[in-house]
C-alpha cells in the first residue's frame, strides 16, 4: 500500500524543497540530500508506485516512457555520457529502500568502486 506521506510524495507536492533537475509530467529529477558520489541525483515518477515493479504493473504506457525520457533528459543535464555512471535502485527490505516511492539514483562524477556483495 503506497503511503502519501512518504518524504518524495511531499516534495512532489512540494510540502518539502529539493534541489531540481529537472521535471516533466511523469517525472521530477533533484539531487540527493545526502550524496554517495560526487554527482548523484535521483529519478522519480511522479506517479504513486512504492517500487519498479509497481511501476510496471501500474504505470500506463505513456507515464512509463515519460519516466525513461526524464531519465535520460536528466543524464543530458548531468553530463555522465563520457564517463559512464552507476544506475541503484533499492527495493524493499533486503535491498534496504528507506523512501518507499519508486526512484532511481543515478551516481558519478567520480570513480564509484567495484559492487559490493556480502
Ligand atoms: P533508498 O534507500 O533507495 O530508499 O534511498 C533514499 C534516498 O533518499 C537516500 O539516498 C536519501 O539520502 C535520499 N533522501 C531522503 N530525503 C531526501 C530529501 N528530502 N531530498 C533529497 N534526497 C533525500
Amino acid at each position: 500500500m503506497y503511503d502519501t506521506n512518504n518524504i518524495f510524495a511531499k516534495i512532489l507536492r512540494e510540502e518539502i524543497p529539493c534541489q531540481k533537475i529537472a521535471e516533466g509530467k511523469h517525472f521530477l529529477s533533484f539531487y540527493d540530500i545526502s550524496p554517495k558520489a560526487k554527482i548523484h541525483a535521483l529519478v522519480i515518477p511522479t506517479g504513486p508506485y512504492i517500487n519498479v515493479h509497481d511501476f510496471v504493473t501500474r504505470a500506463s504506457v505513456d507515464a512509463q516512457i515519460g519516466f525513461w525520457q526524464g531519465f535520460r533528459e536528466t543524464l543530458a543535464i548531468l553530463q555522465l555520457d563520457e564517463q559512464g555512471y552507476r544506475l541503484v535502485m533499492n527495493i524493499g527490505v533486503h535491498g534496504r529502500q528507506e523512501v518507499l516511492h519508486m526512484h532511481v539514483h543515478i551516481l558519478g562524477g567520480n570513480d564509484t568502486g567495484p559492487m559490493v556483495l556480502k
